[in-house]
């Protein structure tokens, strides 16, 4: 479509599988469409169960090799991918804001956000060891190798499109595993364009294999049920975690689970305020709250709440929604329609309950996807989005009165993410850093991801983590060698 002048031609609209661009069994072919006005952006390729299959026996005929690769020539295919990420970045960040809907400013943060992952693991792959010790009781010693997992299956969400891709692409490249990509059906164009950019960054044939395909469930349960498929890396929502891992069950393949969040967003009466609303700012509306570690919940302490939320309602108000690619928009569509009608209802549910409207709540009519930035207060325990992920612009605001009940509050969720806590007492952020019950805890930011810091969750957000020093452990296995003294 004319929508895609100026991405520079980036993606091939076709399966990528052993290194060459294929179409769908019959021809089969899916849209993709801008959520800003439902218009159609591309046709891309629809993988059958048999051409899933077929990108498998790809991964599983390149493995051996590929696992056996100098770790420096694994690093230098990375090292050469982030270098043509960083060099494309407009067109990227125009291709994902146009399939995703954010704003082109902010799609060009995840550009460098998700090339930096590659950075990462070029720099983790020449730093896989095993190690050498005594046994405690002399005589053997015990020697560790680390290998790759296998091929792997990658099932990503269309939140972040570029990031979480390479968050999974990196560490398995790096660990020497092969793999088949599924990328989200909302947003395959940018992942096709990443199969190219790691295709001339010189990743051999079937290293990589990329299938987009309308039909997820079918082609993942295809692909499970196959032996020789070894792990699955999976990021969603934990409705379709809990099938996957259900699935991993028969050939008990290893699995990584980046699911849902429900993340509080504590602020104590000591925090600097001024700095909580603009964590605030960034915690809800990085990504229009389509992200599993936005703030869900904001807890803020009797004294300051009234303060707090008029001060986060009139940053709200004031943020300027449109289309991601129109010049000083901050808040682009949400991706669907039933997106804006879910967080409609949450708002509508939690306003029924008593919550009052500080700002937005207001539907947005016209073609596109969009609903406005809103903040609620006198919101009740007992509303919905208290306990499910809102997954859009909204901030619900709830009081507390002492840190015992922030922390019960904070930790009263099925979720286990992302958490945020604003305060100046030092020794209050070490015991909030222990007792809160989720994987993240940001002190006095609104910020988390970083590709060098383990991400992920407890509870129903998953297990395993992303990027830092754990994320390459998530891809390799242990061989235990007993050698003799000498
Ligand atoms: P969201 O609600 O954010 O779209 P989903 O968990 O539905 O999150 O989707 C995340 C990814 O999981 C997408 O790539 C989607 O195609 C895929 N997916 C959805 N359902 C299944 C399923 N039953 N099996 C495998 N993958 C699935």
């Amino acid at each position: 479509s004319d929508a895609l002048r100026g991405t520079g031609a980036l993606f091939t609209p076709q399966l990528f599988v052993g290194g060459a661009w294929r179409d769908a069994a019959g021809g089969r072919t899916f849209a993709v469409t801008d959520p800003a006005d439902g218009s159609e952006l591309a046709q891309v390729a629809d993988a059958t169960v048999e051409d899933a299959r077929a990108a498998l026996d790809a991964a599983v005929a390149a493995q051996e090799e590929w696992g056996r690769t100098a770790p420096r020539e694994r690093s230098e295919v990375l090292r050469r991918a982030f270098e043509a990420i960083v060099a494309r970045t407009d067109e990227l960040a125009l291709l994902m804001s146009l399939e995703m809907g954010k704003p082109v400013a902010e799609a060009k943060g995840e550009v460098a956000y998700g090339a930096e992952f590659f950075r990462w693991f070029a720099e983790e792959a020449v730093r896989i060891a095993g190690r050498w010790m005594p046994a405690p009781a002399g005589g053997s010693r015990l020697v560790t190798i680390k290998k790759p997992v296998g091929p792997v299956l990658l099932v990503t969400p269309w939140n972040f499109p570029l990031a979480m891709g390479t968050r999974k692409i990196g560490p398995a490249v790096a660990a020497g595993c092969t793999m088949v990509l599924k990328p989200a059906e909302q947003t395959p164009l940018t992942s096709l364009a990443l199969a190219r950019i790691m295709q001339e960054a010189g990743l051999p044939d079937g290293v990589l294999n990329v299938v987009t395909t309308s039909e997820a469930p079918a082609v993942s349960e295809a692909l499970q049920a196959d032996a020789r498929l070894r792990k699955v890396s999976f990021t969603g929502s934990t409705e379709v975690g809990r099938i996957l891992v259900r699935q991993s069950a028969d050939r008990l393949q290893r699995v990584s689970m980046e699911l849902g969040g429900n993340a509080p967003f504590l602020v104590f009466d000591d925090a600097d305020l001024d700095a909580a609303v603009e964590g605030a700012m960034v915690a809800k509306m990085r990504n229009m709250g389509e992200a599993c570690t936005s703030a869900n919940r904001f807890l803020v302490h009797a004294a300051v709440a009234d303060d707090f939320a008029a001060r986060l309602a009139e940053r709200m108000s004031s943020l300027v929604v449109g289309r991601g690619q129109d010049d000083g928009v901050q808040v682009g569509p949400l991706i669907d329609d039933d997106a804006v009608r879910s967080v409609g209802e949450l708002v509508e549910d939690a306003v029924a309950g008593g919550a009052r409207v500080l700002a937005g709540a207001t539907r947005i009519d016209g073609p596109g996807h969009f609903y406005p930035p809103t903040v609620l207060v006198d919101v009740p325990a007992s509303a919905r989005l208290a306990a499910e992920e809102i997954f859009g612009p909204v901030a619900p605001v709830t009081t507390f009165t002492d840190e015992d009940e922030a922390v019960r509050l904070a930790n009263d969720t099925d979720y286990g993410l992302a958490s945020y806590a604003y305060t100046r007492d030092l020794a209050r952020a070490l015991r909030l850093a222990e007792r809160l019950d989720h994987g993240m805890v940001g002190i006095n930011t609104g910020l988390l991801s970083n590709p060098a810091a383990p991400f992920g969750g407890v509870k129903a957000s998953g297990f395993g983590r992303e990027g830092g020093f754990e994320g390459i452990e998530e891809y390799l296995e242990t061989t235990y060698v007993s050698l003799p003294a000498g």
